[in-house]
C-alpha cells in the first residue's frame, strides 16, 4: 500500500538540521545555486511543488537582490554561512597599502601593496601604472608594485576608478617608509 506522489522530500517540520542545506530535486544542487543552473525555470517549478516555503524565500530574495543594501540582512536571516562563503573568492581582509620611499636624493617611489587581495593581476596592474603615469613600474614582491615616481595621491583616485572593487576607504596611507 504505497501512497503515490507523497515521497518524502525536503525537511520534516520540527526537525532541526545542523546545516540548512536543501538540495534541489531538479538539478541536485543546493537550492541557493539553482539560479546558476541553466534550467532554473524547471528548478523553480520543482521548488514550488516540493519546498514552497523555500521557493517563496528565493523569489523574495531575487526581487530584493538588485538593491545592495538588503544584502547584509539577508545573510543574517539565512544563518548558514557555509554556502555564502563558497561564493566569495578572496579570503582574508582586502586592503591596499600605499607608501612612499626615497629614491636618491630628490626622487621617491610609490609602493603599492595589497592589490592581490582584490584578485588583481599584478603584472597587468604594473603595466597600467607605467602607461598611466608614463614612468617605470615593476612588480617587486608577491603583492607589491613599485612605481618610479611620487604618485601616491593620484592613486587614491585612480585605484577605485580603475578597479571599482577598491573602495577609497580600503586604501591606507602608510606615509613615507624606508625600504
Ligand atoms: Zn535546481
Amino acid at each position: 500500500m504505497a501512497s503515490d506522489g507523497s515521497l518524502p522530500s525536503g525537511p520534516i517540520p520540527g526537525v532541526s538540521y545542523p546545516i540548512h542545506v536543501r538540495y534541489c530535486g531538479n538539478c541536485s544542487m543546493p537550492i541557493e545555486y539553482c539560479e546558476y543552473y541553466p534550467e532554473y525555470e524547471k528548478c523553480k517549478m520543482w521548488l514550488e511543488k516540493n519546498l514552497p516555503a523555500e521557493f517563496d524565500k528565493l523569489l523574495r530574495e531575487g526581487e530584493e537582490g538588485a538593491g545592495g543594501e538588503g544584502e547584509e540582512k539577508k545573510r543574517q536571516k539565512r544563518g548558514g554561512k557555509g554556502l555564502l562563503k563558497a561564493k566569495k573568492k578572496n579570503e582574508g581582509p582586502r586592503a591596499i597599502k600605499l607608501s612612499r620611499a626615497p629614491r636618491g636624493k630628490k626622487k621617491s617611489v610609490t609602493v603599492i601593496a595589497g592589490l592581490h587581495t582584490f584578485g588583481i593581476d599584478l603584472k597587468e596592474a604594473s603595466k597600467y601604472f607605467a602607461t598611466k603615469f608614463s614612468c617605470g613600474s615593476s612588480v617587486t614582491g608577491e603583492d607589491e608594485i613599485v612605481i618610479q615616481g611620487d604618485v601616491k595621491d593620484e592613486l587614491f583616485d585612480i585605484l577605485p576608478e580603475k578597479w571599482p572593487d577598491i573602495d577609497e576607504d580600503l586604501i591606507e596611507d602608510l606615509g613615507d617608509q624606508k625600504r
